[in-house]
């Protein structure tokens, strides 16, 4: 019996368009004859941080789920801001993200660990050209702006800028810290978002899908970590619901408000927050054992979706 697991014979990584990809990771390895400075690797540390704030408040809080309100020069700059995580659009990161929470671990979620592995949900569908094109019908709301359609046509000008400019301030070394090593990085550091943070971690609501709350990948993401609160209640500007759950992106956001940049903070009221103390001893008892794990003792080692097909299997021709 075939299993949803495998990917469609239209969803392979297409090898040419994805070579700037393995490029920058490619490069990373000129480190070696560079060396590291240490203005190079705080600047590396710095860019990762900064954009990071960029993609969560901007591509994710706001573009994608509209928890607060500002105006529209703000809006241009938190777009502005994404584009620099060489993420492509805000349009297209977006709208993408949208279908994902329409369908989290259905068949059409795109990139599901649960049904379709453990590469092709962190980046072999990103590479996969199927999915190159901005999904306009989840996205009409921000498609309207022309400002925002032109950014996330010429989404790759922003990084560009970014590498030109930091090879003139700090030369080779600083071009590779600065933009290669510290680009890969915060690739992967989003990735884990749509791979591991639903697959590892603690699941404190009941969702459709198989999200999961996880503080160290909280701390790579400033904050994106506590995905199954997120997956219960999409709408709410912070996702660390309680005061030990690590959520700098949601701290930048409040002192924003309070400069009145940004407005209208959404944030889980009580009945949401604390949905989970009324839940029977069956449903606390279930949520202690993930379901995935579960489906995996169930299944056939040969169906197993944790592992997927190997990445040579997700590869054209
Ligand atoms: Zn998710
Ligand atoms: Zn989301």
């Amino acid at each position: 019996m075939k299993t949803q697991s495998a990917v469609l014979p239209i969803e392979k990584i297409s090898i040419l368009s994805s070579l700037p990809f393995f490029g920058v990771h490619l490069m990373c390895l000129a480190a070696l004859w560079t060396g590291a400075h240490t203005q190079d690797v705080l600047v590396c540390v710095g860019l990762y941080f900064f954009r990071m704030l960029g993609l969560t408040t901007g591509y994710h809080r706001y573009f994608s789920h509209r928890t607060y309100k500002t105006n529209r020069v703000y809006q241009f700059l938190l777009a502005l801001w994404g584009t620099l995580c060489t993420q492509k659009g805000p349009l297209w990161w977006a709208a993408h993200h949208r279908h994902h929470h329409k369908e989290s671990d259905q068949p059409g979620d795109v990139h599901s660990p649960t049904l379709r592995g453990f590469w092709w949900s962190h980046t072999g569908w990103i590479l996969c050209a199927k999915y190159n094109q901005t999904r306009y019908d989840q996205i009409r709301d921000f498609a309207r702006y022309p400002e925002l359609r032109w950014l996330n046509k010429y989404h790759l000008l922003p990084p560009i800028a970014l590498a030109v400019s930091l090879f003139f301030i700090g030369g080779f070394s600083m071009l590779v810290w600065g933009f290669f090593i510290s680009t890969t990085l915060l690739w992967h550091g989003t990735f884990t978002i749509n791979s591991l943070s639903h697959v590892y971690g603690r699941q404190r609501y009941k969702t459709t899908d198989t999200s999961r709350n996880n503080w160290l990948l909280a701390i790579v993401s400033m904050g994106e970590g506590w995905h199954n609160n997120h997956h219960y209640h999409q709408n709410t500007a912070n996702q660390g619901w309680f005061w030990w759950e690590w959520d700098p992106s949601f701290y930048f956001l409040k002192v924003m408000s309070w400069l009145g940049v940004i407005s209208d903070l959404r944030v889980p009221s009580p009945a949401v927050k604390y949905a989970h103390l009324k839940y029977s001893p069956e449903v606390r008892e279930n949520l202690r054992r993930p379901r995935f794990r579960k489906a995996l003792v169930s299944q056939p080692v040969s169906e197993q979706a944790s592992v997927g097909p190997p990445l040579s299997a997700l590869l054209e021709g």
